[in-house]
């Protein structure tokens, strides 16, 4: 069965992550500014990202900087960051690539994890809604329906109108990305580029292992063209 509809994750399969921390951390910055050096406070957590850091960087921020911590706290801080417009785009080609996608009457979703607040903006300011037939941002059902549930698969089959012998996935996750769209009878890409934070993870197994994988959006058009030639 030929592709008829292509789903993509946001988080660097659409753009990269690492461009929305950036944006977040200077948002936060400038936020303190008028208690705190914006420079030295985006610097602080930006090599924090860079040494590894992942979901206590605000504590540590605090801890290091106590009178940010007393003029904002910490969930004040994350609400910034949550809410803040991001400066982000698109990976190159992939606008081109999707433009293409829909000249040929491919149908373009997107399912995304993530807190909906921060999906929401990413998705705005992408102009996803523009773009994707359909948008399935999961914590918009609850957080019991991120990634690897299959709900937001499902009901993204039923809102494009299309089987799952003619839908394709792609996604950068190999801990979470494959595994509904694999058991639900999807086609499954993943979508590997040296900026990702997850380039270099392998799956664990077989049922969270993509059927394709690419290096480059380049390579990742090429292969459309195979599956929606059939
Ligand atoms: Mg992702």
């Amino acid at each position: 069965m030929a592709v008829r509809g292509v789903v993509f994750d946001m988080d660097d399969t659409l753009c990269l992550e690492r461009d929305y921390v950036k944006s977040g951390f200077r948002a936060v910055a400038h936020h303190v500014r008028d208690v705190a050096d914006a420079g030295e406070v985006f610097r602080a957590m930006w090599a924090m990202f860079k040494e590894g850091v992942r979901g206590d960087t605000f504590n540590r921020l605090v801890g290091r900087f106590p009178e940010v911590g007393q003029a904002f706290g910490v969930p004040a801080l994350v609400g910034v960051y949550r809410n803040h417009t991001p400066t982000i785009a698109f990976l190159p080609g992939m606008g081109g690539l999707l433009t293409t996608l829909r000249s040929r009457n491919i149908k373009i979703g997107v399912l995304s994890d993530g807190p909906l607040s921060s999906q929401q903006a990413k998705a705005i300011a992408l102009g996803v809604y523009q773009i994707a037939d359909a948008v399935m941002l999961t914590d918009s059902l609850g957080r019991e329906f991120w990634k690897p549930s299959p709900e937001g698969f499902r009901r993204l089959e039923a809102e494009l109108g299309l089987g799952s012998d003619a839908l394709v996935y792609v996604g950068d996750n190999v801990e979470k990305d494959f595994i509904a769209p694999n058991r639900l009878g999807w086609a499954t890409i993943r979508l590997r580029v040296e900026e990702q934070l997850r380039c270099g993870m392998e799956p664990a197994d077989e049922a969270a292992s993509p059927a394709h994988e690419v290096r480059s959006v380049e390579e990742l058009s090429a292969l459309f063209d195979a599956m929606i030639n059939g």
